[in-house]
């Protein structure tokens, strides 16, 4: 039996991807590997759960709310995951995880969302989707990757200043159509 160190859980709306719009119990795992500079999570916090402990609060969400999903996000999710211990199974419409790549994703997670830190090529092997935070810098980057058999995602880049490159996202998504716009509706609707 393993443990599970998770930062929060919560019932909201999936704001990004393919699942934009959905409602989702969101389970966010403390802890990555990787340490990006933009990055806004706060890995510090964290309480140690058991799976029963994990199960059972997101039993507790889903109560009353048969068709959400769950988003298995962080941090790196995938640090904290095992082939050998499937994680909601039985209870959940539908089993998302939102990784960085760099990790294997069990075979019991039914969504792999990727979202590539551009100097790391991702590791998992069959991703449904792809989810780049637009930077122009990396357009040769997003392009060598537009023959990969997943949903490609641009999203737009939201600088600290509360500025994002959205015109810019928008211009190369028209002009790369294998390519699609993922805004964060769930900041847009003003929900986490
Ligand atoms: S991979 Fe994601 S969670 Fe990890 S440091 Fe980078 S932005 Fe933050």
């Amino acid at each position: 039996m393993y443990s599970y160190r998770v930062n929060e859980i919560f019932y909201s709306i999936q704001g990004e991807g393919e699942f934009a719009g959905a409602p989702a119990v969101f389970v966010r795992f403390s802890g990555c590997n990787l340490a990006c500079p933009w990055c806004d999570t706060d890995h510090s916090h964290g309480v140690d759960m058991t799976r029963d402990e994990l199960e059972d609060a997101v039993k507790k969400l889903l109560a009353g709310h048969d068709g959400a999903i769950i988003v298995l996000t962080g941090g790196e999710p995938a640090l904290q995951l095992h082939d050998d211990e499937p994680l909601f199974q039985g209870f959940a419409r539908f089993l998302c995880i939102e990784t960085n790549g760099t990790q294997p994703v069990p075979g019991w997670i039914d969504w792999i969302t990727v979202s590539p830190k551009n100097e790391l090529s991702p590791i998992v092997p069959r991703p449904n989707e792809l989810k780049f935070v637009f930077e122009p810098e990396h357009i040769p980057y997003y392009l060598s990757m537009q023959e990969a058999d997943c949903i490609l995602n641009i999203q737009p880049l939201a600088r600290k200043d509360g500025t994002s490159n959205l015109r810019e996202a928008v211009d190369f998504v028209l002009a790369h159509p294998r390519f699609k716009l993922s805004v964060q509706l769930h900041k847009m609707i003003g929900v986490r």
